[in-house]
């Protein structure tokens, strides 16, 4: 099968979260149908959504090549949470690990477990900012514009 690019999110706001999101791109580069390329830098932003008194957030975005498929990819993904301690009680409630699908090439994803492109992509600037760093040419089939044109038209440059 082809490999493809893939833009993923990592975020963290419990326990240790700097070995937290380094150590689950590690994990992920050890799969042997995984290639990690690129990972941005850490950024601690807000919390959003979820639970009042969250604490902050770490977030970074990861770009990877894979011969995995959108679903495959995600039960990968999930594996590698569950390694690092994620319960899933509390939607967006405080969590050890998320990595979510942002992108997955140029190819569109309807399924109830999981949608591609990330539907909340354009809301989330803690998702927008790395992403932009390290991917910035990527489309963004569902609204035809690249992850560089989003970020400059939802994140604000003096925020
Ligand atoms: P969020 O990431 O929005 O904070 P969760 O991590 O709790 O929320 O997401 C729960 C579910 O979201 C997962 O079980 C997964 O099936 C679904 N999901 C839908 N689209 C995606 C995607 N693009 N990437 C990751 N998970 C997704
Ligand atoms: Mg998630």
């Amino acid at each position: 099968m082809e490999e493809v690019k893939v833009l993923v999110a990592l975020g963290a706001n419990l326990g240790e979260r700097e070995l937290t999101l380094r150590s689950a791109w590690e994990c992920l580069s050890k799969n042997e149908n995984i290639k990690t390329i690129k990972l941005s830098k850490l950024y601690e932003t807000e919390p959003v959504g979820g639970p009042p008194n969250q604490p902050m957030f770490l977030n970074a975005a990861g770009l990877l090549e894979t011969t995995l498929t959108p679903e495959e990819l995600l039960a990968a993904l999930q594996e590698v949470e569950n390694k690092h301690g994620r319960e899933r009680k509390i939607h967006w409630a405080a969590r050890t690990l998320d990595l979510d699908i942002i992108l997955y090439e140029n190819q569109i994803v309807n399924e109830p477990n999981l949608t591609i492109p990330h539907p909340r992509l354009t809301e989330r600037k803690f998702v927008l900012i790395p992403a932009n760093e390290i991917a910035a040419d990527m489309i963004v089939p569902t609204i035809g514009k690249t992850i560089g044109e989003i970020y400059n038209e939802y994140v604000n440059p003096l925020d």
